[in-house]
């Protein structure tokens, strides 16, 4: 790089560290080996294989933030509420209109109109919450761009972001990721 990468808090570059390379590294994940106690004298002494991560307090606070859930089982969720909703609601029309002797007619158009509102308002919560989703996708995708180019300066324990110059307390990382304290 051209230009060198200066935070704005102390003027400096020698202690900036980008923050992908420290949640990199200060991510560990693999296999490790752990000595086991014996349970009130009962099992002897021994080693354990044992596997999993483990994370150091300043990567966890520069990890980046999280994809959104898929959208397909929220969806599949909305269409199986709607359609036991209409068949729910269109039983009911029948029963009440058999008992009370409405005229066949009658239940035929209230059913349909039911029906359609049932429908309509499924499609319409369908296509609101798709709409919602792709926005959400849209801000985690900035969310990740700007987190990709951000720095750490140990000097003053901060974030910053290079093309912006603006800095903010290492656990204070959403209002760079997202202009505004984190959403949800
Ligand atoms: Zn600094």
């Amino acid at each position: 790089m051209n230009n060198p990468i200066i935070c704005p808090q102390c003027g400096r570059d020698d202690m900036a560290q980008k923050v992908t390379g420290i949640y990199e590294t200060g991510t560990a994940t693999g296999a490790f080996q752990g000595r086991t106690r014996p349970l009130l004298g009962l099992l002897p002494d021994g080693v354990q294989n044992l596997s999993g991560s483990t994370q150091t307090l300043l990567s966890r606070k520069l990890t980046p933030p999280p994809r959104p859930a898929k959208t397909s089982e929220r969806l599949l969720l909305l269409v199986i509420v709607g359609m036991i909703m209409l068949v729910v609601s269109e039983g009911l029309l029948v029963l009440v209109g058999l008992l009370l002797k409405f005229p066949s007619l009658g239940i035929g158009f209230l059913g349909l109109l039911v029906g359609f509102l049932i429908v309509g308002g499924t499609v319409l919560a369908t296509l609101v919450y798709t709409r919602n989703h792709q926005h959400t996708i849209k801000a985690w995708q900035d969310a990740i761009a700007i987190w990709e180019r951000l720095y750490y300066c140990s000097r003053n324990d901060c974030i910053f972001d290079p093309l912006t110059r603006q800095s903010v307390p290492t656990d204070r990382m959403d209002l760079l990721l997202y202009g505004r304290p984190k959403p949800r």
